[in-house]
């Protein structure tokens, strides 16, 4: 019989070996984690650097079936964003929507320069406030003070009737510039990232509706504001009847039940029945401004604004030209590209429009001659 203290040390021993294959089980364990781990990471970077077709998307990804290839699916977030710079089916419509971007940034701090080189203008015009304002500017903007003064002066000449500059408020301008500025970032930011995953995919499409909406209600804003200028009350009431129009359209495209393909029809004649909306104000704008042929002129471009838009949203809703050549559009040419350069050009046919509004405003179209 082995004594007690013996079997202390035969009990420890054997806890001694329990402890050592413990943890070498534990070792194991680690080593086999770390091996499983790295073999996921690699087929995670195998994963991230394909592009799949079609039919080996989820369901919600799965939105147009005349393009077959080339998709981005449920990637990293990190590389999902860096794919701004890989070619997919997605490359073109992230950057015709970035490239309006910069374009409408560009216009924006021009215009912004503009007021500045206005504000001179009127400086000009005002002899007496002229001075005192000419106190407070740098000597650069001196020269510029110049220049306008002789501009000014040939203008004079030139047209033989005094130029009156009582600029118009310039605030509904900025709004729409800013409404196509937010339009064309969150569809760009939405073709780059909608793929990502799920829930990404329903919240970016949802701020893609949303940026339209902002830009078609923020394009109402100077042509309703500088065609009834004169009228304070209609353009309240025009003002907030869009604003409230845009308010239920972005709610009801915002339902995760309507941002299924099946509801792409409805969601193009959302879109055109907004823009349709705008007949009314127009054909109203006409008959109030009648015989002014500056206002008919903008709304000539007005017109080439509606057909770029009209055009666009059908191309949107009918996939042409994928739907003839399912599987030969899929990088380049396909109807969303389409879509986002009308897009673009009816941005700029309205800018135009709201730049020939403004400068008759400005030109000395006053109420009082009305
Ligand atoms: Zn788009």
């Amino acid at each position: 019989m082995p004594g007690k203290s013996e079997m202390k040390q035969r009990r420890a021993r054997r806890n001694g070996v329990e402890g050592e294959e413990k943890a070498l089980n534990d070792d194991y364990e680690k080593k086999k984690k770390k091996e499983e781990d790295e073999e996921e990471e690699e087929e995670e970077e195998k994963f991230e650097c394909s592009l799949v077709k079609y039919e080996a998307l989820p369901d919600y990804l799965k939105d147009n079936e005349f393009i077959l290839d080339y998709y981005r699916s449920e990637w990293p977030l990190k590389e999902t964003f860096l794919s701004v710079f890989l070619w997919h089916n997605e490359t073109l419509n992230i950057w015709t929507h970035l490239g309006g971007f910069f374009l409408f940034l560009g216009l924006t701090i021009m215009n912004l320069m503009e007021i500045n080189g206005v504000g001179q203008h009127i400086s000009t015009s005002s002899g007496a406030i002229a001075d005192s304002l000419m106190k407070n500017i740098s000597q650069s903007l001196f020269f510029e003070y110049q220049g306008s003064h002789i501009l000014e002066d040939q203008a004079f000449t030139l047209t033989s009737k005094p130029v009156t500059f009582t600029r118009v408020p310039r605030w509904p301008w900025f709004v729409f510039l800013g409404g196509a500025m937010v339009c064309l970032s969150f569809s760009s930011i939405t073709h780059l990232l909608h793929s990502h995953s799920r829930r990404a995919n329903f919240f970016f499409w949802a701020l893609d509706y949303t940026g339209i909406s902002t830009m078609i209600i923020s394009s109402f804003f100077p042509a309703i504001y500088y065609a009834f200028f004169c009228h304070p009350t209609l353009q309240l009431l025009y003002l907030s009847t869009i604003s409230l129009i845009g308010l239920i359209t972005v709610i009801t495209l915002t339902s995760p039940s309507l941002s299924t393909p099946r509801f792409r029809p409805l969601r193009g004649g959302l879109f055109l029945g907004m823009g349709f909306w705008g007949l009314i104000p127009t054909v109203h704008a006409i008959v109030v401004n009648w015989g002014h042929s500056d206002s008919l002129m903008g709304h000539a471009y007005e017109a080439v604004m509606a057909l770029a838009y009209a055009t666009g949203a059908g191309i949107y809703m009918s996939r042409i030209p994928e739907r003839w050549r399912p599987g030969a559009f899929d990088i380049a040419g396909h109807s969303h590209q389409i879509f986002h350069v009308f897009v673009i050009l009816g941005a700029l046919a309205h800018y135009t429009a709201m730049r020939v509004l403004m400068d008759w405003r400005d030109g000395g179209a006053t109420c009082l001659l009305q």
